[in-house]
């Protein structure tokens, strides 16, 4: 399974968390909320030709953490995918906006500098704002837009942006969300769990656990399970290529230099 968008460092037990991910054989982004917790994530992956990490600062920690954007300068050259970065709208950011718009700025400036990067993006009440950063940052590279929440209007934008989406199971419970998947191109969509921040009963959603996401793309693309798993797995060829600056190739494209 493709889970594009997890944190794995985030669980309670993350070294079993991973060892279980890499025994199941799936392709899994493995993203960070600080710079500092870079080599530790990096390591949960040794041996995994599956699993990539991210570079990220959260936007939901920038006020704690914007002293390491200098560290994550540091690591840039290091890592091929970025992320979780992005800006966050909700209320209880607000107080933040400042600095989570000026550490995006320097994050997406780096991002530039270093010829571009495949991105997972949180963009929660601020869609305009995350596409605003990226047209001020042209080169910045790839975006993918994990967990989108924005408007239809918004979408439509994104999508002429050339952004990619990643699609999780609490994503397309609603309507709103299967009204919003309908609407991507489905040659830019791939599943992710947002795990373990995102809960099934009292257990988090573990690495991989995308099934009802596949479903919903199935359901909206009016194809079989199976032939959806496959757009899937194209999708993650493309995208995994332009991360490496190949032409498509196997999906352990993800991993190979
Ligand atoms: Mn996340």
């Amino acid at each position: 399974m493709i889970d594009f968008h997890c944190h794995l460092d985030l669980y309670p037990q993350p070294a079993a968390v991973a060892a279980r991910a890499k025994k199941d054989g799936h392709y899994v982004l493995s993203v960070t909320t600080t710079p500092r917790a870079w080599r530790g994530t990096l390591k949960l992956a040794a041996g995994a030709t599956r699993i990539q990490t991210a570079l990220g600062l959260h936007p939901q920690v920038a006020h704690e953490r914007h002293s390491e954007l200098a560290l994550f300068e540091v690591l840039l050259p290091e890592a091929r995918y970025v992320g979780e970065i992005g800006l966050d709208g909700s209320p209880e950011s607000r107080p933040h906006q400042d600095v989570q718009r000026r550490c995006f700025d320097r994050i997406l400036a780096a991002c530039v500098q270093a010829g571009g990067r495949v991105m997972t993006l949180h963009s929660r009440g601020a869609a305009d704002e995350v596409l605003d950063a990226l047209c001020r940052h042209p080169g910045a590279g790839t975006p993918v837009l994990h967990w989108f929440s924005g408007t239809r209007k918004q979408l439509d934008r994104a999508v002429a942006m050339d952004c990619w989406f990643s699609v999780g199971p609490a994503m397309v419970r609603g309507r709103k969300g299967s009204e919003l998947l309908a609407a991507m191109p489905r040659n830019r969509v791939l599943t992710e769990t947002d795990g373990p921040f995102v809960q099934v009963g009292n257990s988090p959603l573990m690495p991989g656990e995308v099934s009802d996401a596949v479903a919903a793309c199935a359901r909206s693309w009016s194809k079989p399970h199976l032939q959806a798993e496959t757009v899937l797995a194209q999708n993650l060829r493309s995208l995994a290529a332009l991360a490496n600056g190949s032409p498509p190739g196997s999906l352990d494209a993800m991993s190979d230099r």
